[in-house]
Protein backbone atom coordinates (compact mmCIF):
# COMPACT_ATOMS: atom_id res chain seq x y z
CA UNK A 1 0.00 0.00 0.00
CA UNK A 2 0.93 3.28 -0.72
CA UNK A 3 1.90 6.70 1.72
CA UNK A 4 1.38 9.60 -0.46
CA UNK A 5 -1.68 10.50 -2.47
CA UNK A 6 -2.55 13.66 -3.74
CA UNK A 7 -5.79 13.46 -2.30
CA UNK A 8 -6.99 11.62 0.51
CA UNK A 9 -10.71 11.71 1.88
CA UNK A 10 -11.39 10.40 5.12
CA UNK A 11 -14.57 9.05 5.72
CA UNK A 12 -16.11 6.83 2.77
CA UNK A 13 -19.72 7.68 3.54
CA UNK A 14 -22.44 9.78 1.19
CA UNK A 15 -19.68 12.81 1.45
CA UNK A 16 -16.17 10.74 0.65
CA UNK A 17 -17.55 9.04 -1.91
CA UNK A 18 -19.23 11.17 -4.50
CA UNK A 19 -16.16 13.37 -3.75
CA UNK A 20 -13.50 11.11 -4.65
CA UNK A 21 -15.95 9.84 -7.69
CA UNK A 22 -16.15 13.19 -8.60
CA UNK A 23 -12.87 14.11 -8.55
CA UNK A 24 -12.03 10.83 -10.79
CA UNK A 25 -14.30 11.99 -13.49
CA UNK A 26 -12.69 15.91 -13.50
CA UNK A 27 -9.00 14.17 -13.19
CA UNK A 28 -8.14 10.87 -14.07
CA UNK A 29 -4.80 10.92 -13.74
CA UNK A 30 -5.46 12.18 -9.84
CA UNK A 31 -4.32 10.10 -6.90
CA UNK A 32 -7.07 9.40 -4.82
CA UNK A 33 -7.72 7.39 -1.30
CA UNK A 34 -10.50 6.93 0.71
CA UNK A 35 -9.57 6.20 4.37
CA UNK A 36 -12.50 4.19 6.25
CA UNK A 37 -12.74 0.99 8.42
CA UNK A 38 -16.34 0.31 7.42
CA UNK A 39 -17.13 -2.26 5.50
CA UNK A 40 -20.44 -1.14 4.45
CA UNK A 41 -21.85 1.74 3.42
CA UNK A 42 -25.71 3.24 3.65
CA UNK A 43 -28.06 5.67 2.19
CA UNK A 44 -29.16 6.56 5.57
CA UNK A 45 -32.75 9.22 3.61
CA UNK A 46 -34.46 5.49 3.51
CA UNK A 47 -34.53 4.26 6.98
CA UNK A 48 -37.37 6.08 7.49
CA UNK A 49 -39.15 4.22 4.96
CA UNK A 50 -37.52 1.07 6.37
CA UNK A 51 -39.06 1.59 10.23
CA UNK A 52 -42.25 2.18 8.46
CA UNK A 53 -42.14 -1.47 6.33
CA UNK A 54 -42.03 0.29 3.05
CA UNK A 55 -38.68 -0.99 2.16
CA UNK A 56 -35.97 -3.50 3.48
CA UNK A 57 -32.58 -2.56 4.96
CA UNK A 58 -30.80 -4.73 2.46
CA UNK A 59 -31.64 -1.83 -0.19
CA UNK A 60 -30.51 1.36 1.40
CA UNK A 61 -27.08 -0.96 1.78
CA UNK A 62 -24.10 -2.14 -0.25
CA UNK A 63 -20.69 -3.54 0.21
CA UNK A 64 -18.17 -0.38 0.59
CA UNK A 65 -15.69 -2.40 -1.62
CA UNK A 66 -18.69 -2.12 -4.20
CA UNK A 67 -18.74 1.82 -3.90
CA UNK A 68 -15.05 3.15 -3.93
CA UNK A 69 -14.74 4.68 -7.34
CA UNK A 70 -13.24 2.18 -9.68
CA UNK A 71 -9.33 3.63 -9.59
CA UNK A 72 -9.70 5.74 -5.87
CA UNK A 73 -7.73 3.32 -3.29
CA UNK A 74 -9.46 2.34 -0.35
CA UNK A 75 -7.09 2.21 3.08
CA UNK A 76 -9.71 -0.13 4.81
CA UNK A 77 -8.50 1.31 8.31
CA UNK A 78 -10.13 3.87 11.06
CA UNK A 79 -8.17 6.93 11.28
CA UNK A 80 -7.52 8.12 14.34
CA UNK A 81 -5.24 11.65 14.27
CA UNK A 82 -4.02 14.65 11.60
CA UNK A 83 -0.70 15.99 11.27
CA UNK A 84 -1.80 18.65 9.28
CA UNK A 85 1.63 20.63 9.57
CA UNK A 86 3.34 17.82 8.14
CA UNK A 87 0.13 17.32 5.59
CA UNK A 88 -0.31 13.92 7.68
CA UNK A 89 -3.21 10.81 8.83
CA UNK A 90 -2.63 8.56 11.54
CA UNK A 91 -4.69 5.56 11.67
CA UNK A 92 -5.27 3.36 14.74
CA UNK A 93 -2.34 0.83 13.63
CA UNK A 94 0.35 4.11 13.83
CA UNK A 95 0.83 3.93 10.12
CA UNK A 96 1.12 7.25 8.60
CA UNK A 97 -0.36 8.61 5.27
CA UNK A 98 0.64 12.04 3.54
CA UNK A 99 -1.76 13.48 1.07
CA UNK A 100 -1.25 17.35 -0.77
CA UNK A 101 -4.64 17.70 -0.10
CA UNK A 102 -7.39 16.76 2.52
CA UNK A 103 -11.02 16.24 2.57
CA UNK A 104 -12.71 15.29 5.96
CA UNK A 105 -16.06 13.43 5.71
CA UNK A 106 -16.38 11.31 8.85
CA UNK A 107 -19.92 12.28 9.67
CA UNK A 108 -21.68 12.29 12.93
CA UNK A 109 -20.86 10.37 16.09
CA UNK A 110 -24.22 8.57 17.52
CA UNK A 111 -23.78 9.36 21.07
CA UNK A 112 -26.28 7.82 23.77
CA UNK A 113 -24.36 8.16 26.41
CA UNK A 114 -25.27 11.89 26.58
CA UNK A 115 -28.65 11.11 28.12
CA UNK A 116 -28.71 9.47 31.45
CA UNK A 117 -29.90 5.90 31.12
CA UNK A 118 -30.37 6.14 27.13
CA UNK A 119 -27.51 3.12 26.47
CA UNK A 120 -29.30 0.79 28.49
CA UNK A 121 -32.60 1.76 27.22
CA UNK A 122 -31.76 2.06 23.48
CA UNK A 123 -32.78 -0.26 20.65
CA UNK A 124 -34.38 -2.81 23.37
CA UNK A 125 -37.87 -3.84 24.18
CA UNK A 126 -39.68 -0.56 23.53
CA UNK A 127 -36.75 1.91 22.80
CA UNK A 128 -36.48 2.13 19.36
CA UNK A 129 -34.80 4.29 16.77
CA UNK A 130 -34.47 4.48 13.28
CA UNK A 131 -30.87 6.37 12.99
CA UNK A 132 -29.51 3.41 14.50
CA UNK A 133 -31.52 -0.02 14.27
CA UNK A 134 -34.15 0.79 11.61
CA UNK A 135 -35.69 -2.65 11.90
CA UNK A 136 -35.95 -2.67 15.64
CA UNK A 137 -38.01 0.34 15.04
CA UNK A 138 -40.47 -1.23 12.53
CA UNK A 139 -40.97 -4.57 15.40
CA UNK A 140 -41.91 -1.89 18.08
CA UNK A 141 -44.16 -0.14 15.57
CA UNK A 142 -45.52 -3.33 14.14
CA UNK A 143 -46.31 -4.98 17.14
CA UNK A 144 -48.15 -1.10 19.80
CA UNK A 145 -51.23 -2.30 21.00
CA UNK A 146 -52.03 1.33 21.67
CA UNK A 147 -51.47 3.43 24.43
CA UNK A 148 -48.79 6.15 24.34
CA UNK A 149 -46.76 6.61 21.95
CA UNK A 150 -43.68 9.10 22.28
CA UNK A 151 -42.12 10.80 19.48
CA UNK A 152 -38.97 13.05 20.62
CA UNK A 153 -35.58 14.12 20.08
CA UNK A 154 -32.16 15.32 21.76
CA UNK A 155 -30.99 18.86 22.10
CA UNK A 156 -28.02 18.11 20.08
CA UNK A 157 -27.24 18.87 16.58
CA UNK A 158 -28.15 16.21 14.56
CA UNK A 159 -28.26 14.73 11.18
CA UNK A 160 -31.78 15.16 9.16
CA UNK A 161 -33.40 16.89 12.22
CA UNK A 162 -36.51 16.14 10.20
CA UNK A 163 -36.45 12.22 9.95
CA UNK A 164 -38.15 12.21 13.72
CA UNK A 165 -40.79 13.96 12.44
CA UNK A 166 -41.10 11.70 9.18
CA UNK A 167 -41.14 8.67 11.41
CA UNK A 168 -44.02 9.90 13.74
CA UNK A 169 -46.65 10.52 10.65
CA UNK A 170 -45.85 7.49 8.90
CA UNK A 171 -46.31 5.93 12.06
CA UNK A 172 -49.95 7.22 12.59
CA UNK A 173 -50.67 6.29 9.35
CA UNK A 174 -49.45 2.07 10.16
CA UNK A 175 -51.14 2.45 13.51
CA UNK A 176 -54.48 2.94 11.65
CA UNK A 177 -53.42 0.00 9.43
CA UNK A 178 -52.47 -2.09 12.73
CA UNK A 179 -55.92 -0.95 13.95
CA UNK A 180 -54.32 0.84 17.46
CA UNK A 181 -54.95 4.25 16.33
CA UNK A 182 -57.93 4.92 18.12
CA UNK A 183 -56.61 3.47 21.83
CA UNK A 184 -53.28 5.87 20.79
CA UNK A 185 -52.13 8.85 22.02
CA UNK A 186 -49.18 10.94 20.24
CA UNK A 187 -46.98 12.42 22.02
CA UNK A 188 -43.98 14.78 20.03
CA UNK A 189 -41.80 16.20 22.75
CA UNK A 190 -38.69 18.57 21.73
CA UNK A 191 -36.74 20.84 22.63
CA UNK A 192 -37.21 23.90 20.48
CA UNK A 193 -40.46 26.31 20.30
CA UNK A 194 -41.15 24.84 16.71
CA UNK A 195 -41.17 21.91 14.68
CA UNK A 196 -39.59 22.92 11.56
CA UNK A 197 -37.04 25.97 11.36
CA UNK A 198 -38.31 27.84 7.79
CA UNK A 199 -41.80 29.30 8.52
CA UNK A 200 -43.76 28.17 5.36
CA UNK A 201 -42.96 24.49 6.55
CA UNK A 202 -43.38 24.93 9.92
CA UNK A 203 -46.77 26.46 9.15
CA UNK A 204 -47.46 23.32 6.79
CA UNK A 205 -46.38 20.84 9.22
CA UNK A 206 -48.76 22.34 12.11
CA UNK A 207 -51.64 21.41 9.07
CA UNK A 208 -50.46 18.09 9.53
CA UNK A 209 -50.11 17.99 13.15
CA UNK A 210 -53.76 19.35 13.28
CA UNK A 211 -54.80 16.73 10.92
CA UNK A 212 -52.99 13.81 12.78
CA UNK A 213 -54.12 14.56 16.37
CA UNK A 214 -50.75 14.88 17.90
CA UNK A 215 -49.73 16.48 20.97
CA UNK A 216 -46.42 18.55 20.83
CA UNK A 217 -45.00 19.24 23.83
CA UNK A 218 -42.07 22.14 23.09
CA UNK A 219 -39.44 22.99 25.50
CA UNK A 220 -38.97 19.66 26.21
CA UNK A 221 -35.16 18.58 27.02
CA UNK A 222 -34.70 14.91 27.31
CA UNK A 223 -32.08 14.32 30.00
CA UNK A 224 -32.90 10.77 31.66
CA UNK A 225 -34.56 7.27 30.06
CA UNK A 226 -35.68 4.44 32.08
CA UNK A 227 -36.09 1.80 30.45
CA UNK A 228 -38.00 -0.45 32.88
CA UNK A 229 -40.19 1.96 34.16
CA UNK A 230 -40.36 3.09 30.49
CA UNK A 231 -40.53 7.23 31.47
CA UNK A 232 -38.66 9.37 29.48
CA UNK A 233 -37.50 12.63 32.19
CA UNK A 234 -37.29 16.06 30.61
CA UNK A 235 -36.32 19.35 31.89
CA UNK A 236 -39.00 22.14 30.56
CA UNK A 237 -36.56 24.59 29.71
CA UNK A 238 -39.13 27.97 29.60
CA UNK A 239 -40.95 28.89 32.58
CA UNK A 240 -44.22 29.14 32.75
CA UNK A 241 -46.33 31.68 32.84
CA UNK A 242 -47.86 32.86 36.32
CA UNK A 243 -51.08 31.19 36.57
CA UNK A 244 -50.11 28.34 34.23
CA UNK A 245 -49.18 25.17 34.02
CA UNK A 246 -47.15 22.52 31.26
CA UNK A 247 -49.41 19.64 32.64
CA UNK A 248 -52.83 19.43 34.00
CA UNK A 249 -53.12 18.76 37.79
CA UNK A 250 -56.35 18.89 38.18
CA UNK A 251 -59.52 20.37 36.02
CA UNK A 252 -58.66 24.04 37.44
CA UNK A 253 -55.55 23.83 35.72
CA UNK A 254 -54.70 26.24 32.37
CA UNK A 255 -51.92 25.14 31.09
CA UNK A 256 -49.02 27.40 29.47
CA UNK A 257 -49.51 27.09 25.50
CA UNK A 258 -46.05 28.12 24.72
CA UNK A 259 -45.74 24.13 26.17
CA UNK A 260 -48.85 22.51 24.95
CA UNK A 261 -50.22 21.97 21.67
CA UNK A 262 -53.02 19.82 21.53
CA UNK A 263 -52.55 18.77 25.07
CA UNK A 264 -53.59 15.08 25.60
CA UNK A 265 -54.08 13.59 28.94
CA UNK A 266 -50.56 11.20 29.65
CA UNK A 267 -49.57 9.65 32.15
CA UNK A 268 -46.94 12.14 33.71
CA UNK A 269 -44.67 12.17 37.23
CA UNK A 270 -43.14 15.15 38.54
CA UNK A 271 -39.71 14.79 40.69
CA UNK A 272 -36.58 17.18 41.51
CA UNK A 273 -37.64 19.66 39.11
CA UNK A 274 -38.31 17.44 36.20
CA UNK A 275 -41.28 16.08 34.18
CA UNK A 276 -41.33 12.34 33.43
CA UNK A 277 -43.37 11.20 30.14
CA UNK A 278 -44.73 7.55 30.69
CA UNK A 279 -44.99 5.83 27.45
CA UNK A 280 -46.06 2.33 26.07
CA UNK A 281 -43.34 3.00 23.25
CA UNK A 282 -40.86 5.67 22.66
CA UNK A 283 -38.64 6.60 19.21
CA UNK A 284 -36.54 8.64 19.26
CA UNK A 285 -33.24 10.50 17.53
CA UNK A 286 -30.64 9.87 20.21
CA UNK A 287 -28.10 12.53 21.03
CA UNK A 288 -25.56 13.19 18.38
CA UNK A 289 -21.78 14.62 18.82
CA UNK A 290 -18.63 15.27 16.41
CA UNK A 291 -16.58 12.17 16.29
CA UNK A 292 -13.87 11.95 19.12
CA UNK A 293 -10.66 11.95 16.83
CA UNK A 294 -12.21 15.50 15.11
CA UNK A 295 -12.88 16.69 18.56
CA UNK A 296 -9.40 16.11 19.84
CA UNK A 297 -8.08 17.17 16.70
CA UNK A 298 -6.34 20.84 15.38
CA UNK A 299 -8.98 20.66 12.91
CA UNK A 300 -12.01 21.20 15.48
CA UNK A 301 -13.27 24.57 16.51
CA UNK A 302 -14.69 24.99 20.16
CA UNK A 303 -17.83 22.93 19.36
CA UNK A 304 -15.62 20.07 18.17
CA UNK A 305 -16.42 20.11 14.63
CA UNK A 306 -14.43 20.63 11.50
CA UNK A 307 -13.78 24.67 11.62
CA UNK A 308 -14.65 25.47 7.70
CA UNK A 309 -15.58 28.09 5.63
CA UNK A 310 -19.16 28.48 5.24
CA UNK A 311 -19.12 28.94 1.87
CA UNK A 312 -15.83 27.30 0.06
CA UNK A 313 -15.38 24.19 2.76
CA UNK A 314 -12.08 25.37 2.56
CA UNK A 315 -10.44 24.39 6.26
CA UNK A 316 -10.08 28.04 8.38
CA UNK A 317 -6.64 27.30 8.94
CA UNK A 318 -5.10 25.15 6.49
CA UNK A 319 -5.69 25.80 3.01
CA UNK A 320 -5.31 22.27 1.79
CA UNK A 321 -7.75 20.67 4.19
CA UNK A 322 -11.43 20.73 3.04
CA UNK A 323 -14.60 19.64 4.87
CA UNK A 324 -17.98 18.74 4.37
CA UNK A 325 -20.76 16.79 5.25
CA UNK A 326 -22.26 16.22 8.76
CA UNK A 327 -19.22 16.79 10.57
CA UNK A 328 -18.45 20.13 8.67
CA UNK A 329 -19.24 23.20 10.98
CA UNK A 330 -21.79 24.99 8.99
CA UNK A 331 -25.32 26.70 10.20
CA UNK A 332 -27.11 24.25 7.96
CA UNK A 333 -29.64 21.24 8.50
CA UNK A 334 -27.25 18.14 8.29
CA UNK A 335 -28.45 16.13 5.11
CA UNK A 336 -27.34 14.04 2.19
CA UNK A 337 -29.05 16.31 -0.06
CA UNK A 338 -26.47 19.77 1.67
CA UNK A 339 -23.96 16.89 0.19
CA UNK A 340 -25.30 17.10 -3.09
CA UNK A 341 -24.09 20.63 -3.11
CA UNK A 342 -21.17 20.21 -1.25
CA UNK A 343 -19.22 18.08 -3.27
CA UNK A 344 -18.78 20.10 -6.26
CA UNK A 345 -17.85 23.48 -4.13
CA UNK A 346 -14.91 20.84 -2.56
CA UNK A 347 -14.14 19.14 -5.65
CA UNK A 348 -13.74 22.59 -7.78
CA UNK A 349 -11.72 24.34 -4.91
CA UNK A 350 -9.39 21.54 -5.12
CA UNK A 351 -8.83 20.96 -9.07
CA UNK A 352 -8.35 24.60 -8.50
CA UNK A 353 -5.52 24.76 -6.18
CA UNK A 354 -3.83 21.62 -8.20
CA UNK A 355 -3.88 23.79 -11.53
CA UNK A 356 -2.78 26.55 -9.14
CA UNK A 357 -6.31 29.14 -10.17
CA UNK A 358 -5.64 30.69 -7.51
CA UNK A 359 -8.24 31.57 -4.46
CA UNK A 360 -10.76 28.50 -4.50
CA UNK A 361 -13.91 29.45 -5.96
CA UNK A 362 -17.54 27.95 -6.03
CA UNK A 363 -19.88 28.97 -2.99
CA UNK A 364 -22.02 26.86 -1.13
CA UNK A 365 -25.37 28.57 -0.03
CA UNK A 366 -25.97 26.40 2.82
CA UNK A 367 -28.63 24.72 0.68
CA UNK A 368 -30.21 21.87 2.09
CA UNK A 369 -33.49 19.60 2.00
CA UNK A 370 -35.38 17.47 4.74
CA UNK A 371 -38.26 15.74 2.22
CA UNK A 372 -40.33 15.12 5.03
CA UNK A 373 -42.62 12.04 4.87
CA UNK A 374 -46.49 13.01 6.23
CA UNK A 375 -47.59 9.98 5.29
CA UNK A 376 -47.62 7.06 3.20
CA UNK A 377 -47.75 9.02 -0.41
CA UNK A 378 -47.73 12.00 0.76
CA UNK A 379 -44.13 14.47 1.04
CA UNK A 380 -42.85 17.57 1.62
CA UNK A 381 -40.44 19.00 -0.10
CA UNK A 382 -38.43 21.35 2.59
CA UNK A 383 -35.79 23.17 0.63
CA UNK A 384 -33.71 25.81 2.49
CA UNK A 385 -30.23 27.32 2.42
CA UNK A 386 -27.92 29.68 5.45
CA UNK A 387 -31.01 32.48 5.31
CA UNK A 388 -33.56 29.86 6.41
CA UNK A 389 -36.52 30.85 3.93
CA UNK A 390 -37.99 28.19 1.63
CA UNK A 391 -36.02 27.88 -1.93
CA UNK A 392 -37.94 25.24 -3.97
CA UNK A 393 -36.08 23.81 -6.80
CA UNK A 394 -36.77 24.78 -10.11
CA UNK A 395 -36.93 21.57 -10.99
CA UNK A 396 -39.99 19.97 -9.28
CA UNK A 397 -42.11 22.64 -10.92
CA UNK A 398 -40.48 22.25 -14.62
CA UNK A 399 -40.21 18.41 -14.87
CA UNK A 400 -42.46 17.34 -12.11
CA UNK A 401 -44.98 20.04 -12.58
CA UNK A 402 -45.41 20.62 -9.18
CA UNK A 403 -46.14 24.38 -7.81
CA UNK A 404 -45.70 23.76 -4.78
CA UNK A 405 -43.45 21.74 -2.76
CA UNK A 406 -44.15 22.79 0.45
CA UNK A 407 -47.61 20.99 -0.20
CA UNK A 408 -47.98 17.89 0.23
CA UNK A 409 -47.63 15.44 -2.70
CA UNK A 410 -47.56 11.70 -4.26
CA UNK A 411 -45.43 12.79 -7.19
CA UNK A 412 -42.62 14.00 -4.49
CA UNK A 413 -43.19 10.79 -2.88
CA UNK A 414 -42.33 9.07 -5.61
CA UNK A 415 -39.58 10.77 -5.91
CA UNK A 416 -38.03 10.14 -2.86
CA UNK A 417 -38.92 6.68 -2.72
CA UNK A 418 -37.82 5.54 -6.36
CA UNK A 419 -36.18 8.30 -7.98
CA UNK A 420 -33.30 9.76 -5.14
CA UNK A 421 -32.18 6.18 -4.09
CA UNK A 422 -31.86 4.68 -7.49
CA UNK A 423 -29.91 8.04 -8.63
CA UNK A 424 -27.85 7.78 -5.55
CA UNK A 425 -26.57 4.28 -6.47
CA UNK A 426 -26.18 4.71 -10.37
CA UNK A 427 -25.54 7.78 -10.52
CA UNK A 428 -24.05 10.32 -7.38
CA UNK A 429 -21.78 7.55 -6.26
CA UNK A 430 -20.07 6.93 -9.46
CA UNK A 431 -19.63 11.41 -10.42
CA UNK A 432 -22.82 12.61 -11.40
CA UNK A 433 -23.56 15.71 -10.16
CA UNK A 434 -27.54 16.45 -9.52
CA UNK A 435 -27.32 19.97 -10.27
CA UNK A 436 -25.94 19.34 -13.75
C1 LIG B 1 -32.87 8.16 9.89
C2 LIG B 1 -32.18 9.11 8.95
C3 LIG B 1 -32.93 9.72 7.94
C4 LIG B 1 -32.33 10.61 7.06
N1 LIG B 1 -33.08 11.18 6.09
C5 LIG B 1 -32.51 12.01 5.19
C6 LIG B 1 -33.28 12.57 4.12
O1 LIG B 1 -34.47 12.29 3.99
N2 LIG B 1 -32.65 13.39 3.25
C7 LIG B 1 -31.34 13.70 3.35
O2 LIG B 1 -30.86 14.45 2.52
N3 LIG B 1 -30.58 13.22 4.37
C8 LIG B 1 -31.13 12.37 5.28
N4 LIG B 1 -30.37 11.82 6.30
C9 LIG B 1 -29.01 12.34 6.55
C10 LIG B 1 -27.92 11.70 5.70
O3 LIG B 1 -28.00 10.30 5.76
C11 LIG B 1 -26.55 12.18 6.22
O4 LIG B 1 -26.55 13.59 6.31
C12 LIG B 1 -25.41 11.72 5.31
O5 LIG B 1 -25.38 10.33 5.24
C13 LIG B 1 -24.08 12.22 5.85
O6 LIG B 1 -23.04 11.77 5.02
P1 LIG B 1 -21.50 11.84 5.52
O7 LIG B 1 -20.71 11.35 4.37
O8 LIG B 1 -21.22 13.15 6.12
O9 LIG B 1 -21.45 10.77 6.70
P2 LIG B 1 -21.71 9.20 6.63
O10 LIG B 1 -22.53 8.85 5.44
O11 LIG B 1 -22.20 8.84 7.98
O12 LIG B 1 -20.27 8.57 6.41
C14 LIG B 1 -19.22 8.70 7.29
C15 LIG B 1 -18.19 7.64 6.97
O13 LIG B 1 -17.00 7.94 7.72
C16 LIG B 1 -16.49 6.75 8.24
N5 LIG B 1 -15.67 7.03 9.41
C17 LIG B 1 -16.07 7.32 10.66
N6 LIG B 1 -15.03 7.47 11.48
C18 LIG B 1 -13.92 7.29 10.72
C19 LIG B 1 -12.53 7.29 10.99
N7 LIG B 1 -12.06 7.49 12.22
N8 LIG B 1 -11.67 7.07 9.98
C20 LIG B 1 -12.14 6.83 8.72
N9 LIG B 1 -13.44 6.80 8.41
C21 LIG B 1 -14.33 7.02 9.40
C22 LIG B 1 -17.71 5.89 8.54
O14 LIG B 1 -17.35 4.50 8.58
C23 LIG B 1 -18.62 6.22 7.36
O15 LIG B 1 -18.44 5.33 6.29
C24 LIG B 1 -30.94 10.89 7.18
C25 LIG B 1 -30.19 10.26 8.19
C26 LIG B 1 -30.81 9.37 9.05
C27 LIG B 1 -29.99 8.68 10.11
Amino acid sequence: MKENYQVIIVGGGSAGVMVAAQLKKKNLQLDVAIIDGATEHFFRPSWPFVSAGITKLENSRKNMADVIPDGVAWIKKYVSSFVPEKNQVVTEDGAKYKYNFLVVCPGIKIDPELIEGLTDAMDKGVVCSNYTKPEHALEVLQNFQGGTALFTQPATLIKCSGAPQKTMYLAEDLFKKTGVREQTKIVYAIPGDRVFGVERIRERLMQVIDRKDINVRFFHKLVKVDGDKKIAWYKITKKWKDGLYPIKKDEKTVLDSDIQYNYKDVEVSEKDGLFGIHFDMMYLAPPQSAPDFIRDSPLSNEHGWVAVDQNTLQHLAYENIFSLGDVAFLPTAKTYSAITKQVPVVVNNILRLINASGLPEGRYNGYSCCQIATGYGKMIWAEFDYSLKFTPNPFLRTHLLIRDSSKEHWRLWLLKRYIMPYYYWNKALKGGDIWK
